[in-house]
């Protein structure tokens, strides 16, 4: 079956006998989610449950208490849902697990859909779990799998990294057979699960004392492959896509050189020794940030080594962005390959993204232009993660910060307190639902003079069109259960013809100097029936 890197993370861990999946929809990682919703869809008997969650922090605690039962739980996100999960996510780290649990994340290096190129595997290194960095769609596949055995062989949650091309790409995946779901197993002493300092402490000892029976797994893993050519002055440590791109440029090549593929972290020290006793430099090759290339100066100090080492801090590859076979090809010190015509690699211009034609945002925009036009001096608006950030773009360049999940109501609040005549925040329903309600809360307690404007087109837009918590209703009352003033929660339709009425509003309320939300509810043209 040809599957995409996040269905196949969803077929292994359904295959797994998972019993929950939990996650907050983002590009790269929205696909895993989705597909376990379509296998539950097409067989409602599996009984797993896999509704979208609030967020990611919420998403996580949700696998936790899963894992906590001794079920099967897979927690799922992209790299900076894993910001927002942090607390859990290190927690869980110390309590350990009871039924497997498998963290996905999928991290998007030169960002095509991020605010950064973070890499999850420094997370899996702080948090001191195991982590699995799969090459191709077959080991998203096996290594999930692998991944949920060893969760509850070693008692941790693992995590396993995924990049944007190999989550959305698509290649031919071998099933192995599926397992039942866990029955329930409630903890026999529930202190490992209680974090009060006088248990924490032993977990953490506990934890600590398993890294070296991880290294031990790594070491012996074939995940982790080490080939030595002797001889060889080159070797070359290679993950992930890296690896890929180091395979094609390598195979038949007469390159000679010996190598070890990186499949599983913690690093395996000895396969790591034996490579660097055999050759004479390394180079490294990883999608992401410079982590085996930071690491591997001290596992050559251990061993009195002290072998140059290449990749992506010494300028051999480039410090940012995503590899690729012609950026590998050079480090490997090769010639380019040509292209034949009408091939060249910049043949498709980029292009920005932009509004769909008769995106509700637009006639907000044009609506809050109008109404700010004699303000610009005194005004900021603070806007937050959806397609609404478009608005920076011409012919809107309506907002000024996107920050993260929620920052726009906080910084509007907070610049508001500090002097800003006019700041406002943009934030669309689901934004509002994840990250925005505690920031509008502490706003309306301090009756800040900020007006928030939550964009509500019925929808998590940006990722295809999931779907939200609060709807029509249950958003105004939570609002203004809040403790807001109700003549300063306004509804408005962003229609053209609405236009003169909707600047009005806005106008209004923002002279008011307290707390005000606008509520600018028209459904997403791309989910209307
Ligand atoms: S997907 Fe929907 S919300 Fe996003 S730009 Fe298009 S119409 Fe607007």
């Amino acid at each position: 079956m040809a599957l995409l890197g996040d269905e196949a993370v969803a077929m292994g861990a359904i295959h797994s006998g998972i019993s929950g999946t939990y996650a907050y929809p983002g590009t790269p990682a929205t696909e895993i989610q989705e597909a376990v919703q379509k296998y539950v869809a097409a067989f409602p008997e599996s009984k797993i449950s896999a509704a979208w969650c609030i967020n990611e922090k919420v998403a996580m605690e949700e696998a936790v208490g899963v894992s906590m039962i001794g079920k099967r739980a897979l927690v799922n996100m992209k790299h900076v849902g894993l910001n927002v999960a942090a607390d859990p996510f290190m927690n869980a780290a110390v309590t350990g697990a009871g039924g497997g649990m498998v963290i996905a994340v999928a991290d998007d290096p030169s960002m095509h859909s991020s605010q950064n190129e973070q890499d999850s595997r420094y997370f899996a290194d702080f948090a001191h779990i195991p982590c699995f960095e799969p090459a191709n769609q077959q080991q998203a596949y096996d290594m999930t799998r692998e991944a949920f055995d060893i969760s509850e062989k070693f008692s941790i949650p693992v995590l396993v990294r995924l990049t944007t091309r190999l989550s959305h790409t698509r290649a031919r995946v071998n099933f192995t057979e599926a397992v039942a779901q866990k029955p329930l197993s409630i903890p026999k002493d529930f202190k490992g699960w209680t974090l009060l300092p006088s248990n924490a402490r032993p977990q953490f000892e506990k934890l600590i004392g398993k890294q070296s029976v991880f290294v031990n797994y790594s070491d012996n893993s074939p995940f982790n492959e080490l080939v030595i050519k002797s001889g060889t002055r080159l070797g070359v440590i290679a993950s992930g896509l890296g690896y890929n791109y180091f395979m094609e440029n390598f195979k038949g090549s007469g390159l000679e050189c010996s190598y070890l593929r990186i499949g599983t972290y913690p690093l395996p020290a000895k396969k790591i020794a034996m490579l660097a006793n055999a050759v004479d430099e390394i180079l490294v090759i990883e999608e992401g940030y410079p982590f085996i290339e930071r690491h591997l100066p001290s596992y050559l100090l251990k061993m009195g080594k002290c072998l140059p080492v290449k990749g992506r801090m010494d300028g051999t590859l480039p410090r940012t962005g995503e590899l690729n076979p012609e950026k590998v090809r050079a480090a490997l010190g090769m010639l380019p390959l040509s292209f034949t015509e009408g091939c060249e690699p910049d043949l498709v211009r980029p292009r920005p993204p932009a509004l769909c034609k008769g995106c509700p945002h637009c006639d907000t925009y044009n609506a809050l232009n109008e109404a700010l036009a004699d303000k610009l001096r005194q005004r900021v608006v603070f806007a937050d993660i959806g397609c609404y950030t478009l608005g920076a773009y011409p012919p809107y360049e309506s907002i000024h910060s996107c920050l993260c999940m929620g920052a726009s109501i906080s910084m509007a609040k907070s610049a508001a307190e500090c002097g800003l005549k006019y700041s406002v925040a943009v934030i669309g329903d689901s934004t509002f639902d994840h990250s925005g309600i505690t920031p509008l809360l502490e706003g309306i307690k301090r009756n800040a003079p900020f007006t928030t404007v939550i964009v509500d087109n019925s929808t998590t837009a940006m990722t295809g069109g999931q779907e939200t918590i609060c709807g029509e209703g249950p958003l105004e009352k939570l609002i203004l259960s809040m403790g807001i003033d109700p003549e300063h929660v306004k509804v408005m339709i962003p229609l053209p013809q609405k236009h003169e009425e909707n600047v009005a509003i806005f106008k209004k309320e923002l002279e008011y100097r307290g707390t005000s939300v606008i509520i600018a509810r028209r459904k997403c043209v791309q989910i209307r029936q």
